[in-house]
């Protein structure tokens, strides 16, 4: 008898097997075969390409960076590397001054290959596949989409040398803005009102005294165990307009544009990058608010002092969830009751009646001391943060009251690809993979064709 997994009457004719076309839709076909057909004569087409390249820098020795001397030509061998229709190959030249220990291989420089490696616009859509997936998948994804076959350390291999592109464009650039000597966009654009948020979560490090080698039977040997308590924190920041949040229904709310920033470092490192960024969008004028929207946490508020308009807003739902603690041990866990209080205090905070909040909750008799350390807490937490809570203020002046845009920008930019099961990072490896998301999220990607991807030991 048949094992039915499901407590169905069975039908009285016998299932059919689904049929299989013996072949493709023809159109599929069809573009496959030109696609066979076809890229040999791209790749015989790129071939002479750059051989003209290559026969029009040939007799030029450079000059020397350093010195201002024609350079020696050393040697010439044949160089290949590998590009989407397949492999191309050219002869270089290295050239060499002697005073100076200076070498170099100019077409090398001047066609941004590297002997050997992946190179160009196939390195960057594999770069692409692994900044929205695993490795692994990546390398499954190249098979599909560009018919490459590649291992997923491979992959890796190009990832990081673009993405190390990307970060030291990134770190150079918070660097530059630092200086008070550089100079931002113009700023006469600027809005009156920038909303600035910053949020956070820890990453899973690798643990690794030093790097693996392969053994002469050429498997790796496996990674140590995680030791427990190896993270570090990430943060990601956004910046964007409250003019253009729009409501696409009914108190859903998005954004039309928004710029992230983000790195794996302390509360300096991430405003030094909120910063560089205000000022390569010409965002903060003389007149400009900087709204800064902040959890509670202390750092945020210590940084926001930077900005000399600003606007401080503790997180609405943030200063809710608060009341929530004290009413569920007031009232007990899920009781109607506790429900009703704290909408009543959620109400009433949003009015901007914090001051009247306040006063009547100094008004509770709590009958534990228990119940009295979490009212005194309460209190105290909307004391210190009375002047981030004038919610009627900020609504009226289309700040918003809420941390939702930052967090779900945090989320997308680290939870959905560094997050997964199992998942650690190394400093390098997640620093590089950060700054490669960032393009890619700030409509930016453009950006690693105007950058040269890093050479890495
Ligand atoms: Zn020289």
């Amino acid at each position: 008898m048949a094992l039915h997994l499901l407590s169905r009457p069975e039908p009285e004719v016998p299932p059919a097997r689904p049929v299989l076309a013996d072949d493709a839709p023809r159109f599929l076909l069809l573009e496959r075969e030109v696609e066979v057909v076809y890229r040999p004569q791209m790749l015989a087409a790129l071939q002479s390409k750059v051989n003209a390249v290559a026969a029009a820098t040939r007799d030029t020795a450079p000059l020397c960076p350093q010195c201002g001397q024609p350079m020696r030509c050393q040697d010439t061998r044949e160089v290949s590397w590998w590009a989407r229709c397949g492999c191309l190959h050219a002869p270089v030249s290295r050239y060499r001054c002697p005073p100076c220990r200076y070498e170099c291989r100019p077409l090398l420089d001047l066609l941004g290959v590297e002997p050997g490696r992946i190179s160009g616009a196939l390195a960057r859509l594999l770069a692409l596949l692994a900044t929205v997936a695993p490795y692994p998948l990546a390398a499954r994804l190249a098979w599909l989409l560009l018919g490459v076959t590649i291992s997923p350390m491979g992959i890796w291999r190009v990832t990081q040398r673009l993405g190390e592109a990307a970060a030291r464009h990134s770190d150079a650039l918070s660097r530059y803005h630092a200086d008070s000597r550089s100079s931002g966009a113009p700023t006469q654009a600027a809005p009156s009102a920038v909303v600035l948020g910053v949020d956070g979560c820890s990453l899973g490090m690798q643990v690794r005294s030093q790097r693996r080698h392969r053994q002469a039977g050429g498997t790796l040997p496996p990674l140590p165990p995680i030791e427990e308590g190896r993270f570090r924190e990430v943060k990601t920041g956004v910046l964007l307009l409250p003019g253009e949040r729009v409501e696409t229904s009914p108190g859903r709310r998005s954004v039309v544009r928004r710029f992230l920033v983000t790195c794996l470092g302390d509360a300096d490192a991430i405003f030094a990058r909120l910063y560089a960024q205000l000022r390569e969008l010409g965002w903060v004028g003389a007149h400009t608010v900087v709204v800064i929207v902040g959890d509670g946490a202390e750092w945020i508020w210590n940084r926001a002092a930077m900005f000399v308009r600003r606007c401080e807003i503790l997180d609405f739902w943030h200063a809710v969830e608060h009341a929530w603690e004290f009413a569920q041990l007031r009232y007990g866990e899920g009781s109607a009751q506790a429900d009703r209080w704290v909408n009543a205090i959620a109400e009433d905070l949003r009015a901007g009646k914090v001051q009247e909040v306040i006063t009547r909750l100094k008004r509770v008799r709590p009958k534990t001391p228990e119940l009295r350390e979490s009212l005194q807490a309460l209190i105290r937490y909307y004391s210190e943060n009375a002047g981030r809570m004038r919610y009627d203020e900020y609504l009226r002046l289309g700040y918003g009251i809420g941390s939702g845009a930052v967090e779900s920008a945090h989320k997308q930019v680290v939870h959905a690809r560094f997050r997964q099961a199992g998942m650690r990072w190394s400093e390098a490896g997640a620093r590089r993979l950060l700054a490669l998301r960032l393009l890619l999220l700030n409509e930016n990607w453009a950006l690693l064709d105007r950058l040269r991807m890093v050479s890495l030991a």
